[in-house]
């Protein structure tokens, strides 16, 4: 029988809800392009119910405690004293969820003999050492398309919150205000702007379709260029570098996975090379942006605006200099854990662990390190360090 790991962020601090705003979520069974979404043989959860959260337990109590195995479910993650640094020497399993990730690192890795397969509930498997899980064997699932949407949705939502400066006229109203000037002083239309995405894969390009109907002029720049028909669909111009795009940007969102490649890719260099005024919206990871880089381009000036729900660490520490910053619009790591996104990805998980315990082949596009090497998504989208 295996120990399974799990660490979730908290509930509510008013307790775990006893009822919802809506009854029902709708039902998707396929994603854009075709791919079915999570099937597990069966679920024991209701879609729209709070999951990622401890007393939620991604539903997979009585899955996994009705087949023997031991089931711990913990936020407790940092430190050596944590229940998550206690649990991990003799878990088989470990499930953590990127909004409140339990970082494996190649230490605790180390620690971890017995461990075999870590599950990211959710898609961005950044906080589990890929370097280190290829060398000890260890398989590495993400539930990949799960929150790709989700997160399409709120990136669409930030980049008109910053351009509008929606924020702070709702906080004029809270105040009691109705102080139309001060609103409206950094108010602008996104009609027209250069838009461009770093990265245009099921996120980005779902972004880039979502913006098309503003009347935008679309840009990206990837590894890959999309078919010709995209590009010609949504008349979006590639551009072979990232130097090249955010010149004639006026908002920037990030959508590329954090590794090597990308680790601090915006600092002062490249963001100096934006146009004075553009903003960054970037749901991808925090680490991509160089933290004191961003801050001091609000304050000169050189950004007009920066969102976001990824930050490092996370959670974020309550003095991290993007909570106080000017212009911002930052919220905790939420975008891809909406309820609709977590009845996704915990029967994802689910579909895992019940492929695991049976023997048969996790879906190809799920698996990031398998068999010694970066697979499925992994080998597409990671890149390890070439020290490996
Ligand atoms: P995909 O794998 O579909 O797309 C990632 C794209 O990034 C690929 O097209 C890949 O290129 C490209 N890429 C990789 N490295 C670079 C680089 N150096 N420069 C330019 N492009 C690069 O992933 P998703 O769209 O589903 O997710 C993207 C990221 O978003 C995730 O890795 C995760 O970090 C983050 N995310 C955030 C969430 C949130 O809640 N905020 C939730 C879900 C994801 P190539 O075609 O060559 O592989």
């Amino acid at each position: 029988m295996a120990k399974i790991l799990c660490v979730l962020y908290d509930d509510p601090i008013g307790g775990y809800p006893a009822s919802y705003a809506r009854d029902a979520i709708p039902k998707i069974d396929r994603y854009p392009g075709g791919k079915t979404t999570p099937s597990p043989k069966q679920i024991d959860f209701k879609p729209g119910t709070l999951l990622g959260s401890v007393s939620g337990g991604l539903g997979l109590r009585k899955f996994l405690e009705g087949q023997g195995h031991t089931f711990i479910v913990t936020s407790d993650k940092e430190g050596s004293d944590s229940v998550f640094e206690r649990e991990l020497p003799d878990a088989d399993i470990v499930i953590s969820q990127p909004f409140w990730p339990a970082y494996l690192t190649a230490e605790r890795i180390a620690k971890a003999k017995k461990l075999k397969l870590a599950i990211t509930a959710g898609i961005g498997s950044d906080h589990v050492d890929l370097q280190a899980a290829i060398k000890q064997g260890i398989t590495v699932a993400e539930v990949t398309y799960s929150n790709s949407i989700s997160v399409s949705e709120h990136a669409v939502m930030m980049i008109l919150s910053l351009v509008r400066d929606y924020i702070p006229s709702y906080k004029w109203v809270v105040d009691g205000g109705w102080n139309i000037a001060d609103c409206v002083s950094r108010s602008y239309d996104l009609e027209a702007m250069e838009v461009g995405t770093v990265a245009a894969g099921r996120i980005g390009l779902a972004i880039l379709r979502r913006l098309k109907p503003f009347d935008v002029k679309l840009h990206y720049t990837d590894r890959h260029r999309l078919p010709e028909s995209v590009e010609k669909e949504l008349n979006v111009t590639y551009h072979p570098s990232v130097e090249s795009m955010v010149k004639v940007c006026d908002v920037i969102t990030i959508n590329a996975p954090l590794h090597p490649e990308t680790e601090h890719l915006f600092d002062d260099a490249l963001i100096g090379k934006m146009k004075r005024g553009a903003y960054i919206v970037n749901t991808a990871r925090g680490k991509i942006c160089d933290r004191d880089a961003v801050v001091r381009a609000l304050k000169s000036g050189q950004l007009a605006g920066y969102a976001g729900d990824v930050w490092y660490p996370q959670p974020a520490p309550k003095d991290h200099p993007w909570r106080t910053m000017p212009h911002h619009g930052m919220t905790p790591h939420v975008s891809g854990t909406s309820l609709s996104a977590q009845a996704r990805y915990a029967a994802g998980t689910r579909e895992i662990l019940e492929c695991w315990f049976e023997k048969r082949p996790i879906r190809e596009d799920y698996l990031i390190v398998d068999g010694g090497k970066l697979a499925g998504a992994g080998a597409h989208a990671y890149s390890v360090k070439k020290t490996a």
